[in-house]
């Protein structure tokens, strides 16, 4: 059974059709990513999966049971690591498992030891640059109790040395711990290194145009991202998005 599944799923926002018959999986533990123009309807298919609103049409299921319209079954990492200014680092890695009542630090202070944040744990967010503060969100999402974890962008504000920085410990990080990823970028490179399969969407109104299986073998190292067969499927999903 998939993880997470959405079926035939439309949404407009008045007049404006945004998403026309999308529909695709995520399997346990897979790391999909979805790539597509801005404005295409990214955010708004997470909102759907985080039930914030409901799809006009289509089902969405997480493990089979049906979360149309209904919060909380996802852990979801914005664009913007949205830390609590007045909480600890340890304390915000801690807000994802308060909510279901857990407290237990141990895996939370094992997760920042892995996030290269050892020794920060009792600091505050102002005191950390972006990359750190993307770090802690994305550990925050892990510790989460939720099996699935949506990443819009998260990435995308950071400079182009640090994102490569990030990259490379995310799948690091990821590599160990094998949750279900669901992924947005519009970055061609970051979906081919990261993840397991990759869905372009079509402009608006989207739907999924095309799924590519990622040939590259785990664990993947930096080396890959200038080889010919690297740049070649970029091209491919280049002329995809275009197209
Ligand atoms: P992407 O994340 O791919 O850039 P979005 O999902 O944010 O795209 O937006 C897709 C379209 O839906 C845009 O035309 C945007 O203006 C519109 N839209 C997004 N969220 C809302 C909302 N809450 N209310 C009305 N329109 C929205
Ligand atoms: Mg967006």
């Amino acid at each position: 059974m998939s993880k997470l599944k959405l079926q035939h799923i439309s949404k407009s926002y008045g007049t404006n059709h945004v998403l026309q018959d999308v529909s695709f999986h995520v399997d346990d533990g897979e790391f999909v990513s979805i790539v597509g123009p801005s404005g295409s309807g990214k955010s708004t298919l997470f909102q759907l999966i985080g039930g914030l609103y409901a799809p006009d049409h289509g089902d969405i299921t997480l493990d089979g049971n049906s979360v149309n319209n209904s919060r909380g079954h996802i852990s979801y990492m914005p664009q913007n690591p949205s830390l609590l200014p007045w909480r600890t680092i340890l304390q915000n890695v801690l807000l994802s498992s308060e909510i279901v009542g857990s407290k237990d630090t141990g895996n939370a202070l094992e997760l920042i030891e892995k996030a290269g944040l050892g020794g920060y744990e009792d600091a505050y967010p102002h005191q950390l640059s972006g990359g750190m503060k993307q770090r802690v969100a994305f550990i925050r999402s892990l510790n989460s109790p939720q099996s699935i974890i949506c990443l819009d962008e998260p990435f995308s504000a950071l400079d182009e040395f640090t994102r490569f920085e990030m990259q490379g410990w995310l799948l690091a990080i990821w590599e160990d711990y094998r949750k279900s990823v669901l992924f947005i970028t519009h970055n061609i490179d970051e979906a081919l290194y990261l993840s397991d399969r990759i869905l372009i969407l079509s402009n608006k109104p989207a739907s999924i145009k095309k799924e590519i299986i990622n040939p590259f073998p785990r664990p993947r190292k930096e080396e890959l991202l200038l080889s010919d067969e690297f740049m070649k499927l970029k091209r491919e999903i280049h002329y995809e998005l275009r197209g």
